[in-house]
């Protein structure tokens, strides 16, 4: 295709405003899809992401349309993930565009989550074409929200589509403006080729499915290509493009965004932002901005019933077939059996894995506290050279005599949010060590930059942000290497026994209170038994924080619970339904679910 007939764009919208239906529309005015096909909404289509109005995986649809001048075009819609997780895939979705369609609800006006993504959408020079939807509503203020765009975002909002996704009106005028106002792709066919990995999947009958959106050069069936930073070469057997069906192209030119398979099996040997070029004549430099993702989150998983370790073993592989970048090993814990060590991206993707092992295989499944990866000097010992280590487990920390320093990863984060709760957000940031950095205001807003350390982020931080900001603040970050600290590993005691599932490394200044919180909650958390329980929290042989449960008299009733009443006789109710579900420590029975909410640090 002439590069002046392609346009490549994304959408943009905050949770509910519409990114869906109009995608929809887009899909079915152009022809995409019959009525029929077109019930399902199409774009999510995983359970997950539908239920949490977020998507993990991108899928692309090429929508041809004939313009006013008569022309027909190839717009490629790009779907993004939304997620501060996977920002460095979203990163190289929005590089290979060259505009978005700003979705704004007519009678919610600019919120939060459309921010993060404007601006992320304007560092890559994309021209922006604001869409006012859902104007059919009552409440639709279409004049308002403009002057909203202009001013909180700072963008014209004079040309502005006014829409409604869900009737139809102004679909073809959106179409239209996506022609007018979005600049082609430039490229040239004539170089060699060069295109970029956008995306992988894992799809049963094709294997792994490539997203690519061309450079340079044309991109061909039978073509020997070459993936520049794996250094891999693979044979491509299938070009194609989604309309969203699957339809197979003879090409991909210049500007262009569509699929190849290569007889690749697993999405691990893809790393998105590679660089694509033949064989035979291969392009000299690859593109810039690619970037080795890493998980950054550590947990343990266990099966609550030992019996199904293999089946979480075989989930596990399933997983990591669509998602190369969770990883994960065998671990062995005293108290929980055979288990699993997994990396996330954040906890976000730690939530969406665990969640599917749950929801999809079925699994009951234990998690230890969320840790990063720490890097310990060790002095020499008698039989060990002094050496440097990745600590991935807090159950593994080595003896402290022998630690020389500690350094944890740092992150840079950004954050947006409206002036009133810049407060509440400085105290955060400052509660959780955080150095500011930068402080700046534009329009009612305000934009923070701290430097944070990453143990003090991957617990609760977003959760705490977005409840302080009432889901108005944004926040991005980007890991900015390794510092020493002054850090310590807390264990937890119940009946005088470490429970290794809740021993966390932690800063000494911030222990006691962490230590205290713990104590605070377990106490709520595990029913009482015949005895009285201690519970402490513990650095070494030194107890930080303590809380007792006291025993049970024999004749008391189950309406005697001590703290939360409901909470725990919700916990108790549970565990009748499966026995299963308890875990012993020192005669004490823990409650699955108390693992789960003790760690949910608040
Ligand atoms: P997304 O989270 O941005 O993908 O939003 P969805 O497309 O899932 O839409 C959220 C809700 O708004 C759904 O219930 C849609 O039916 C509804 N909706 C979307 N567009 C319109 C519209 O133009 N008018 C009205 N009244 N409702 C709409
Ligand atoms: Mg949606």
């Amino acid at each position: 295709t002439d590069l002046s007939r392609i346009r490549n764009f994304s959408i943009i919208a905050h949770i509910d405003h519409g990114k869906s239906t109009l995608a929809d529309r887009l899909i079915q005015l152009t022809g995409g899809l019959t009525e029929r096909e077109m019930k399902a909404q199409v774009l999510d289509n995983m359970e997950i992401e539908q239920e949490r109005g977020i998507t993990i995986k991108s899928q692309t649809v090429r929508l041809n349309w004939q313009a006013a001048d008569g022309e027909t075009y190839e717009l490629n819609l790009m779907d993004t993930p939304g997620h501060v997780d996977f920002a460095y895939e979203v990163s190289r979705s929005l590089a290979a565009c060259e505009g978005a369609l700003l979705v704004v609800d007519a009678a919610q006006g600019v919120e939060a989550q459309t921010l993060a993504n404007v601006y992320q959408s304007i560092e890559h020079d994309h021209e922006i074409v604001p869409v006012i939807n859902k104007i059919d509503l009552p409440a639709a203020d279409p004049d308002k929200v403009k002057l909203e765009i202009e001013e909180v975002i700072g963008l014209d909002a004079e040309h502005a589509v006014e829409a409604s996704a869900k009737t139809g009106i102004g679909i073809e005028e959106i179409l239209q403006a996506i022609v007018d106002r979005i600049p082609p792709p430039t490229g040239d066919r004539e170089k060699p080729l060069k295109a970029m990995l956008v995306d992988s999947w894992y799809d049963p009958y094709l294997g792994v499915v490539i997203l690519v959106r061309v450079q340079d050069g044309v991109l061909k069936r039978g073509q020997q290509i070459k993936f520049m930073q794996a250094g891999t070469q693979h044979l491509v057997d299938r070009v194609g493009c989604f309309t969203p069906k699957r339809v197979e192209l003879d090409e991909l030119g210049p500007g262009e965004i569509g699929f190849i398979t290569a007889q690749i099996k697993e999405v691990s040997q893809t790393a998105v932002g590679d660089t694509i070029t033949t064989v035979k004549n291969p392009t000299e430099k690859p593109l810039p901005g690619f970037k080795e993702v890493q998980p950054v989150v550590f947990c343990g998983l266990f099966p609550v019933d030992a019996a199904d370790f293999e089946k979480l073993r075989e989930s596990l592989y399933k997983l990591r077939l669509n998602d190369a970048s969770f990883s994960f090993e065998m671990e062995t814990s005293a108290a929980l059996g055979f288990g699993f060590r997994c990396g996330f991206l954040g906890l976000l993707h730690l939530e969406i894995i665990q969640e599917r092992l749950t929801r999809e295989y079925d699994l009951d499944l234990i998690t230890t506290a969320p840790s990063v990866v720490y890097r310990m000097d060790l002095a020499h010992t008698k039989n060990e050279d002094a050496k440097t280590i990745e600590l991935h487990n807090p159950a593994d920390m080595p003896d402290v005599n022998r630690i020389i320093s500690i350094e944890e990863p740092w992150i840079k984060a950004t954050i947006y949010t409206p002036d009133e709760y810049l407060g509440g957000i400085l105290k955060l940031c400052q509660d959780r060590r955080g150095i500011q950095k930068e402080l700046t205001y534009v329009g009612g807003r305000a934009q923070v930059v701290y430097e944070l350390p990453l143990n003090e982020v991957v617990f609760d931080f977003y959760d705490r942000l977005k409840s302080i900001s009432k889901g108005y603040a944004s926040f991005d970050y980007e890991q900015i290497g390794y510092r020493e600290g002054d850090l310590v590993k807390m264990s937890i005691l119940v009946n005088e026994e470490p429970v290794d599932a809740l021993s966390m490394i932690v800063h000494r200044g911030t222990a006691e209170e962490r230590g205290r919180g713990m104590c605070e909650r377990l106490k709520e958390l595990i029913p009482r038994h015949l005895f009285k329980i201690p519970i402490q929290a513990a650095i070494g042989g030194k107890i930080i924080a303590r809380e007792t449960i006291s025993a049970m008299r024999k004749d008391v009733t189950a309406k005697c619970y001590g703290g939360d009443a409901t909470r725990k006789r919700k916990l108790l109710e549970k565990q009748k339904k499966g026995k299963a579900k308890m875990r012993e420590y020192g005669n004490v029975s823990i409650p699955q679910e108390a693992f789960i909410a003790a760690l949910k640090m608040g």
